[in-house]
């Protein structure tokens, strides 16, 4: 960055100008890897759901159902804490 730039000249970075706007973002956009669900070997503890930073595991009728691809970043955090000795949830390239 040139120095004549300057702090104030610096384009302007995320900004949250309301409270609780963050599920307008579509931060699926920012992943490299995704999880992919296997609900045949899924034991339903609901630990991914509990990790997951963004909110993305659906669960309904207290059960996985799927991925929100809108939020999930593709951190691999539901697979790294997936219980299962065989991942329910394993980390694929996007393609
Ligand atoms: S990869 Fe990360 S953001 Fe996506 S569902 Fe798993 S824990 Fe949530
Ligand atoms: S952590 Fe693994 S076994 Fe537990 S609910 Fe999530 S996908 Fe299923």
């Amino acid at each position: 960055m040139s120095k004549e730039l300057g702090w104030k000249k610096l384009p302007m970075g995320g900004i949250i100008e309301e409270a609780g706007n963050a599920s307008s973002y579509e931060t699926g956009t920012w992943r490299s890897f995704k999880p992919v669900f296997h609900p045949e070997i899924c034991i339903q503890c609901l630990f991914c759901w509990i990790y997951c930073p963004d909110g993305a595991i659906i669960v309904e009728d207290s059960k996985v159902k799927g991925i929100n691809f809108f939020h999930c970043k593709g951190c691999g955090i539901c697979s790294r804490e997936c219980p299962t000795k065989v991942k329910s949830i394993t980390m694929e390239q996007e393609i």
